[in-house]
C-alpha cells in the first residue's frame, strides 16, 4: 500500500497513520522524494484503504501488490513526463535522442550537433566513460571530453545524455550532464542507483543485459524511492540463445512497461540489435509499440567510429529514419 501524505504533516499526525498501518501488521517505510512524501506499507494482509483515506493528512492511498510500488502504474495512472530543457518526455510525443556511441573529438561532436540541429533533435547522446567488454578497446575521453561535448551542445541549445559508471563520478559530471544514463551493465548496481536517487537531474535507466522486466522496475524503484522521480526506462535488447545479432530487442517490453509503470519508456534499437541494417526497422516498430522516445547511435563516418560502428547510422541513414518515423507516428498516434 502507498500512502501519500501532505507536505509538512506534523510527526504526531504522521504517527497516527503509521500506527494504524502497524496495527494492521504492515511494515512502514517513509520515502521522501524531491516532490512528495510517501509511506510505503508492506504487508501480507489486505487493508481497507478507505480507512486510511479518511485520516488527516492523507492525500492519496492505493493498494499496490507489485514488488515495485512508487513506479507502478497502479499508483499513478498518468505517465510521469520528464522535462529536459524545453522537451517534455512522456507527454505523448516520441522524443528522439541521437549521437555517437563514444565522444571522440570536436569535429565529430560539431558534425553530429549540426545534423541534430537540422532535424530539430534536442538531445544528444555520447559516452565519455565507456563500459567496454575488453580493457584494450577505447574507454572514452573522460571528464575533459565531457566538457568539450557540453560546450558545443550548449552553444547549440542541445541537451546531453551520457553514461555514469560509478557513484564517485556523479559530482564531477553534474554540471555538464542533463540526463545521467545508467548502462545495462550497471542496471543492478544498487549503490549507483541509491546515489542517483539523491540527484536532482533526470536519469535514464537501461534494462540489464539479462535483466527481467521486474528487475528493471525494482531497480527503478531504488532511484525513485531514493528521492529522484525524474526517471526514464530504456529497453536496449537482452541476451538470448539467438546469436545471429548482438542482442534481441524485446519489442514486447515497450507496451508491457507502459502497462506496468507510469515512467516514460525509451527504446534503444542500436544496442537492441547491434546491426545497422536492423536499426531503422526496430526503431519504427518501437515507435508503433508506443515508445515515449527513441535513442539511437549516429556518427559522421560509422566505419571509423571508435566504438559500436557496426550498429551506428550515418547521416543519410539517420535522415531517412527521421522521415520514416515522422510518417509512422503521424498515423499511429
Ligand atoms: C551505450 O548506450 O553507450 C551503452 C553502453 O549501452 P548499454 O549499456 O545498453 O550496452
Ligand atoms: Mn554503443
Amino acid at each position: 500500500m502507498i500512502i501519500q501524505i501532505a507536505p509538512g504533516l506534523s510527526d504526531k499526525k504522521k504517527d497516527v497513520i503509521i500506527n494504524k498501518a502497524v496495527s494492521g501488521h504492515f511494515k512502514v517505510r517513509e520515502v521522501r522524494t524531491q516532490s512528495a512524501t510517501y509511506l510505503i506499507a508492506i504487508g501480507t494482509e489486505a487493508a481497507d484503504i478507505r480507512q486510511f483515506g479518511a485520516l488527516e493528512g492523507v492525500m492519496d492511498v492505493h493498494h499496490v501488490a507489485d514488488n515495485y510500488k512508487l513506479v507502478s502504474r497502479k499508483w499513478k495512472r498518468q505517465t510521469s513526463a520528464v522535462r529536459v530543457g524545453n522537451t517534455l518526455i512522456g507527454a505523448g510525443d516520441c522524443t528522439l535522442m541521437a549521437g555517437p556511441c563514444s565522444i571522440e573529438n570536436e569535429q565529430q561532436v560539431e558534425a553530429v550537433v549540426a545534423h541534430l540541429v537540422t532535424h530539430n533533435i534536442k538531445i544528444m547522446r555520447g559516452g565519455v566513460f565507456k563500459p567496454r567488454s575488453s580493457p584494450y578497446t577505447f574507454r572514452g575521453l573522460g571528464l575533459e571530453g565531457l566538457k568539450m561535448f557540453y560546450d558545443i551542445c550548449r552553444k547549440n541549445d542541445i541537451s546531453i545524455i551520457t553514461e555514469v559508471m560509478e557513484s564517485g563520478q556523479i559530482d564531477m559530471m553534474y554540471d555538464y550532464v542533463d540526463i545521467f544514463q545508467v548502462g545495462a551493465r550497471n542496471s543492478q548496481n544498487f549503490n549507483l542507483l541509491d546515489a542517483l536517487g539523491e540527484v536532482d537531474k533526470p536519469v535514464l535507466l537501461k534494462r540489464g543485459i539479462s535483466g527481467t522486466i521486474d528487475e528493471l522496475l525494482q531497480s527503478a524503484e531504488y532511484i525513485f524511492s531514493g528521492g529522484n522521480e525524474q526517471l526514464l526506462l530504456c529497453e536496449r535488447g537482452i541476451r538470448t540463445y539467438e546469436n545471429a545479432y548482438r542482442n534481441t530487442f524485446d519489442i514486447n517490453a515497450i507496451p508491457l512497461l507502459r502497462e506496468k509503470t507510469h515512467l516514460p519508456v525509451i527504446a534503444d534499437p542500436s544496442h537492441g540489435t547491434g546491426m545497422r541494417s536492423l536499426v531503422p526497422f526496430v526503431a519504427l516498430a518501437a515507435a508503433v509499440a508506443g515508445a515515449d522516445g527513441i535513442m539511437y547511435e549516429v556518427h559522421p563516418q560509422p566505419e571509423k567510429a571508435f566504438s559500436d560502428g557496426q550498429q551506428t547510422l550515418n547521416f543519410k541513414e539517420s535522415t531517412l529514419l527521421i522521415g520514416q518515423l515522422k510518417k509512422v507516428l503521424s498515423v499511429s498516434r
